[in-house]
């Protein structure tokens, strides 16, 4: 037989370098193993030196409670921890590590020096291993704490040395481990030098607002939801960012559990769920949330990083998330608050029209349409137009012209701090005095474009998108029906018929119970035909077949493992898209107010469904400000 097909036990350090790769994945592995030892050992100060994205060096330096002389060795032993006792300890575990493999796993692919010292000792303790070759520890002079310094990671790996990506990234990843550490203990002051420069100095702080500020800047920070409720042993709480802040990823979704920063989709989901409708499709929250769950309700030995947990019971968690958010948005005013000369928190980036684009139209129509309207001497004399006998620049005429045209109106897309003073909005005083015919006119708003409201309001004026506003309304009233089981629907006494793929007549009749919830009557009427006989009378104003289009391509995209749930979102969402007034679609006064009298009605008016802002509101103080009227 040939030899090589025998079984042989591997030598520890095989075994070491295979745990090795589990545990040290790249330079940020080592970083998130030391910051966590630091942890453990109860430090209030961590220092990280970095040297070309931690492929040359990664230096860790903390003021813990040290390592005992005679334990030294113990801390490059394979599944050697001070931090378990039995097998029991690990369904209880209060401490970041607890496996005994990070020190072991790094010393065997690294040049590796400890040095450590506790406070009742005079002298510390230097340990050092070269790629897994452990040299006789020896006494050395070293303040309380401890320091690791790992050189050249990996020298003895070649292969995974080689798919180290550029040291930016590898620093990039390290930044994110500090960063969630940073966020998880905002008590511990911390530093991060990448090739000597200094990124981050953080000072210890109490308050996690000020951290997250250090981290993600002062506008992020000014707009952060305080959350905390308890509920069945479990407790959540931290800070849940104004929706405006969203992201194209995830990466601003901090989620801690019991301190340690995981990743969990179903808790990322109620995340996602607790802002829907709020957030563009395709969009993310930003968040920074702590779980606290008793110990032995999650195993957090699933992952060898330990970055996946399980629950106990996960629908705990994933409820509390989701209601507590909820909740705290519900009780809120979400409008979008319209800030001239700044552009909006990270519009979200949607191709129809954007904050931008109603801060432009805003400008236009104040520079433009306004004056226009007042030389015709139109304005006022219509019953809808708004009381803006106010305006307060119409008194200003001495006032030279700051800016001729609209469009010199700067609004860089994204302006950088500096750029601000330059941007901010400057009005062209029109240039006839305004004598509204009758200031008592009854009507508050005033269609422009066909497309927005503006309505004057007690605080200042509101811009509202007037489909946005519609969809939203159809789509709560849809909504709260379709719960209740009250869809009222119109039958027909013909009923309308829609040829068909067969795959297509497959994909709507499959789903025909589910439509009929909804309010749409659908019959199988043979070959490919399918018969709608009765639709939601809500939905009396679209075209029934171009609507049974809609689903079926809607069915087509979302799959047959699409939740029920998100089913009937996706479909009330689509449904009061179709239904709302269209931009475009002049109104009536009487139309114009009934919109608008709905509008407090719904629960969530401030957006539409799909998540762009259906108001902007400009106060009274701001435009005093712009004009020139305030201090
Ligand atoms: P674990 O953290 O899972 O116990 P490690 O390999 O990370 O395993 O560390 C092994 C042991 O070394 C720890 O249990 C701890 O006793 C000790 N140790 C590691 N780093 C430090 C530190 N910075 N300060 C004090 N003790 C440390
Ligand atoms: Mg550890």
């Amino acid at each position: 037989m040939d030899v090589t097909s025998r079984i042989r036990q591997l030598s520890p350090a095989v075994i070491n370098k295979i745990a090795a790769g589990e545990v040290i994945e790249r330079p940020a592995s080592v970083v998130k193993e030391m910051l966590e030892n630091s942890i453990d050992a109860l430090a209030s100060r961590i220092e990280v030196d970095i040297e070309q994205g931690g492929a040359e060096l990664i230096r860790i330096v903390d003021n813990g409670e040290g390592i005992h002389p005679d334990d030294i060795l113990l801390t490059v032993a394979s599944h050697a921890t001070s931090k378990l006792r039995n097998a029991d300890d690990l369904f209880h575990v209060q401490t970041m590590g607890f496996r005994g493999e990070a020190l072991a796993s790094i010393a065997e692919v690294s040049h590796f020096r400890l040095r450590s010292k506790q406070r009742d000792q005079l002298m510390g303790t230097e340990l050092e291993v070269q790629g897994g070759a452990i040299k006789e520890p020896c006494a050395c002079g070293c303040p309380d704490g401890t320091q690791i310094e790992i050189r050249q990671l990996f020298f003895n790996t070649p292969v995974r040395r080689k798919f180290l990506k550029t040291p930016s990234t590898e620093f990039a990843h390290i930044t994110e481990h500090f960063t969630r550490i940073a966020i998880a203990y905002p008590n511990l002051q911390m530093t991060l030098r990448h090739n000597g420069r200094i990124v981050y100095d953080l000072p210890a702080t109490h308050q996690l607002q000020e951290r997250l500020e250090l981290f993600f800047g002062s506008e992020l920070a000014s707009q952060l939801i305080p959350v905390e409720a308890t509920h069945a042993g479990a407790r959540i709480w931290g800070f849940a960012a104004h929706p405006s802040q969203n992201k194209g990823t995830r990466k601003g979704q901090y989620l801690f559990l019991n301190g340690r920063c995981i990743q969990d989709r179903s808790l990322q989901h109620a995340l996602g769920e607790a802002y829907r409708g709020l957030v563009m499709i395709g969009r993310h929250p930003v968040a920074f949330l702590f779980l606290e769950i008793p110990a032995d309700q999650v195993d957090v030995n699933v992952h060898p990083t330990k970055a996946e947990v399980r629950f106990q019971d996960s629908q705990v968690l994933y409820r509390l998330l989701l209601s507590t958010l909820r909740n705290k948005f519900l009780s809120m005013d979400l409008d979008s608050k319209l800030t001239i000369g700044a552009s909006p928190a990270s519009a979200p980036s949607t191709p129809r029209i954007s904050d931008l684009q109603i801060q432009r139209e805003l400008v236009a129509w104040t520079n433009q349409e306004l004056s226009r309207q007042v030389s015709a001497g139109t304005f006022g004399t219509q019953s809808d137009v708004p009381p803006f006998e106010k305006f307060p620049v119409l008194e200003n005429q001495s006032l030279p012209p700051r800016c001729s045209a609209p469009e010199t109106a700067s609004f860089p897309e994204t302006p950088s701090p500096n750029d601000r003073e330059q941007s901010a909005v400057v009005m062209e005083p029109p240039a006839v005095v305004l004598h509204p015919a009758s200031a008592e006119a009854e009507v508050r708003a005033m269609q422009v474009h066909d497309c927005y409201l503006v309505v004057e309001t007690t605080e200042g004026i509101t811009v509202i998108d007037q489909h946005a506003l519609h969809e939203r309304i159809m789509y709560e009233q849809l909504r709260r029906r379709v719960l209740s089981g009250g869809v009222e629907v119109q039958k027909l006494l013909i009923p309308i018929t829609i040829d068909l793929s067969s795959r297509e007549a497959g994909l709507l009749l499959d789903q025909s119970d589910l439509l009929q919830e909804l309010g749409l009557h659908l019959q199988d009427f043979g070959g490919n035909t399918v018969a709608l006989s009765a639709y939601p009378t809500l939905l009396a104003k679209a075209d029934p077949a171009a609507l049974l289009k809609e689903i079926v391509d809607l069915l087509e995209t979302s799959g047959r493992r699409i939740e029920r749930r998100d089913l009937i979102d996706s479909l009330l969402h689509m449904m009061s898209c179709k239904a709302a007034i269209k931009a475009g679609q002049r109104l009536s006064a009487e139309e114009m107010d009934a919109l608008l009298a709905q509008r407090h009605l719904c629960d969530d008016a401030h957006h539409c469904p799909h998540g762009r802002p259906t108001a902007l509101k400009l106060s009274r103080d701001e435009l005093d400000r712009q004009f020139g009227r305030l201090g």
